[in-house]
């Protein structure tokens, strides 16, 4: 083969540009073919009973469905033995399974690879040649790449018979926010700019003219819903509308225009040639961020495009058809498309495109509206009258069966009920069997959190998550904006103890105005407590707002995020002195707050026993141990499903923070996803954790599971689990315990239908 590379490169770039599931197969039998010059090239996959079923062809006679029976022909020798099976005459090998009116009997050579997904064979690549002569290794070489590849490139539905009906449709997308809605299907644009097409102007002054007004009646049109949106909102949130504004008085996106029109084009062409160039530009970007704000210029442009239609042709959408819960969905889906539809009818969101780092899932989480996103293409959805968005597993179940739809309904309608009798808990202590008393907090860094979390009985916020006000600004926040936000944190948990952690980004959290890029391995990089310390004004602005927000009826705690080192936390502790002696010498009385590191990086474990005295508490971030501990991203798809926080090492070394903190009489909280995982919960009651963190949803379920069992029945279990060497027993044995004494009833619950709430609770954000 002359230059396999390019010819590998050539099939997978014309097979992942293709829609269909259907020509993407087609286009790679044709390409094999032609590639390594062989008369047959098929595609199989293997069904769910065991049967080889052809999905494409180039040079076979197929005038049926053809199927290979389970365990019978090369096919399946190729599958069962996992590796290729390259011959001179197929016909000769003593499995051979000659498959009716083919015409295959033509064919000498047989080379089949295996195609491989997360581990599974689920199809097999056949390359076939007239000759009794087998394919040289190059060619071969050749095959067991591309095939390595096509498990990534096509997607699953290639490999999925086609359903006969449509009944239960199901699309998958990503996990946006929490939550099931079952609705209508609500599109929030119809027409968009893509639909725009090319066209000229009369008079381009008068049309410069229109574009000015455009811009007049766009601001204000936005400065109308930031009104509306004011009162459920917070201004953290709100300030999306402010990035709006911004971008509509940017005098490049306006000259832009400008200079579109001069050149002779009409309003809505120069609209859509400005926006593609600068939604390009932003998509070019390497950092995940910028890239995302190419979303806010295509949302700009479309919100543009709408006025001027409603200006010039009066095509205004009719939300007064809307009288029954809907799943608003939408290619971009704005925050006023969010407010435009009744809250009480706003069901769920199903974003077809964006990612679960978008405004919109921001948005989502915080509202209690469950979401799907990056579902694909708007077109594959016509207008349909029953959805079940799943936020999940971030699903959308299109035309669900009465069945499905019923199971979902039950459990939602049993969900609630239980939530019910869980809320009865509310001013109930976190009280084991035999009397031990753990403290229950909330996670949170969204002030529309506030009102669930005490709703649901939080003791205090165990974590606040400093980097989300940070994030949905397009700029720092200065010391006073700060103030502001944490000040509200601090008012509605007065005299509770508050942990405010310090701003912690890098990695997969990033600031749409301070992209840190160019890293070849993030999760090593850049990152909490290491930037801010490289960044020591942004930190030191940071402190000196917490301290200044915290009246002193607060229990005021600051948490650093990412300590991996003995220097970070004195260099820390040195910067947090010369806040408050800054703010003592301009007259303040500030409370010089307790002082804790996040457990997150496994080396501040075996640092914990030098910083007896140079910390107040300690806080476990399990979800980044769980990272660091396992090598384990478990935003990766492809290894999410290795991911299990109950794994033994991950056990074992809490385990031994807990010890350490008991003999060092440090206070322990644990604020990771562990603290709200029921199973790991009896765990880390057995190691003696009494201060729990999770988000506010989750704390009824947890309370309820804390006053069903004994801190001797945790111990004893503990030490049962800490015989195990993996993870799947582990969870075998906590779910045989929840069972056995009859727990599963409130544990199986969906616990983010407490977030339903927020349909019947003042919205603010
Ligand atoms: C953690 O790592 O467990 C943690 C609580 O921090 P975050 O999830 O914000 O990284
Ligand atoms: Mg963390």
């Amino acid at each position: 083969m002359p230059n396999s590379l390019q010819a590998l490169v050539n099939i997978l770039q014309k097979v992942s540009h293709l829609n269909s599931a259907s020509e993407q197969v087609n286009a790679l039998v044709h390409g094999v073919c032609e590639a390594i010059n062989v008369d047959v090239c098929s595609l199989y996959r293997l069904d769910k009973s065991g049967n080889m079923r052809l999905v494409a062809t180039q040079g076979l006679s197929v005038n049926h469905p053809i199927k290979i029976p389970q365990g019978r022909g090369l096919v399946n020798v190729v599958a069962t033995s996992k590796r290729p099976l390259n011959i001179d005459d197929a016909a000769l090998h003593p499995d051979y399974f000659y498959v009716i009116f083919s015409k295959e009997e033509k064919f000498h050579s047989f080379c089949g690879v295996p195609l491989v997904r997360r581990g599974e064979v689920i199809g097999v690549l056949v390359a076939q040649r007239t000759q009794a002569c087998k394919l040289d290794a190059d060619s071969e070489a050749f095959l067991v790449t591309l095939a390595s590849h096509l498990a990534l490139v096509i997607p699953a539905e290639a490999f999925t018979p086609k359903k006969k009906s449509s009944a239960n449709m199901r699309h998958q997308g990503i996990s946006g926010a929490p939550g099931v809605a079952i609705g209508s299907l609500w599109h929030c644009k119809k027409i968009g700019l893509e639909d725009v097409t090319e066209s000229l102007n009369d008079d381009h002054r008068l049309e410069l003219e229109r574009w000015h007004i455009l811009l007049k009646e766009t601001k204000a049109g936005i400065k109308a819903e930031q009104a509306i949106l004011g009162q459920q909102l917070s201004a953290e949130v709100t300030g999306i509308f402010d990035a709006y504004l911004m971008l509509l008085s940017d005098q490049t996106l306006i000259e832009k225009v400008e200079s579109e029109v001069k050149r002779g084009h009409a309003l809505p062409w120069a609209l859509k040639l400005s926006i593609n160039y600068f939604s390009k530009l932003f998509r070019s970007m390497e950092d995940p961020y910028l890239r995302a704000r190419s979303e806010d210029i295509s949302h700009l442009g479309n919100k543009l495009y709408q006025v001027w239609l409603n200006q010039s042709v009066g095509t205004a959408h009719s939300l007064a058809a809307i009288t029954a819960p809907v799943i608003l969905a939408g290619k971009h889906i704005t925050v006023s498309d969010i407010a435009t539809i009744p809250k009480r009818y706003l069901a769920g969101i199903a974003c077809f495109g964006g990612s679960a780092l978008s405004h919109t899932a921001v948005l989502a989480n915080a509202l209690g509206i469950p979401a799907v996103m990056g579902l694909g293409d708007i077109d594959r959805l016509e207008t349909i009258d029953k959805l079940i968005l799943d936020g999940n597993s971030g699903q959308l179940i299109c035309r669900p069966s009465d069945a499905v739809l019923e199971a979902y309904q039950k459990t939602l309608a049993s969900n609630r009920e239980i939530y019910q009798q869980l809320k009865e808990l509310r001013y109930e202590p976190a009280v084991t069997t035999d009397g031990c008393v753990v403290s229950m907090f909330s996670n949170t860094g969204l002030l529309a959190d506030i009102l669930p979390g005490l709703k649901n009985g939080a003791q205090g916020v165990g974590l606040y998550r400093t980097e989300i006000p940070f994030m949905i600004r397009q700029t720092f926040p200065s010391e006073q904006e700060q103030i502001d936000v944490y000040r509200e944190v601090c008012k509605a948990y007065k005299g509770k103890p508050v942990y405010f952690r310090t701003l912690d980004i890098g990695g997969d959290k990033q600031l749409p105005y301070f992209a840190i890029s160019g890293e070849e391995n993030p999760a090593l990089g850049w990152r909490g407590i290491r930037f801010t310390l490289d960044n020591i004004q942004i930190l030191m602005t940071q402190v000196r707002a917490i301290i200044r927000a915290a009246a002193d009826d607060i229990d005021l705690h600051i948490l650093i995020p990412m300590v991996s080192s003995t220097d970070e936390l004195d260099q820390f502790r040195a910067l947090l002195d010369q806040a408050y002696e800054q703010l003592v010498a301009e007259g303040l009385q500030p409370v010089y707050p307790k002082v804790g590191v996040m457990i997150e990086v496994p080396s501040a474990i075996s640092l914990l026993k030098y910083w007896r005295d140079k910390i107040d508490f300690i806080s476990i971030g399990s979800n980044d141990l769980s990272q660091y501990l396992l090598a384990l991203d478990r935003n990766n798809a492809r290894v999410a499903g290795r991911y299990d926080h109950v794994h033994p090492s991950i056990i074992n070394e809490i385990h031994r923070v807990a010890t350490m903190a008991d003999s060092m009489k440090l206070p322990l909280s644990v604020c990771g996803e562990l603290a709200s995982d029921p199973m790991a919960v009896i765990l880390l009651l057995g190691m003696g954790i009494r201060k729990l963190s999770m988000s506010s949803s989750k704390i009824p379920q947890i309370k309820w599971l804390i006053r069903s069992v004994s801190t001797q029945q945790a111990s004893n279990l503990l030490a049962e689990a800490l015989a195990l060497d993996n993870s799947k027993d582990i969870r075998l044995l906590c779910r045989k315990f929840i069972e056995d004494n009859g727990l599963t009833k409130f544990i199986d619950v969906d616990a983010s239908i407490a977030k339903f709430n927020h349909l019947d609770a003042v919205i603010k954000i």
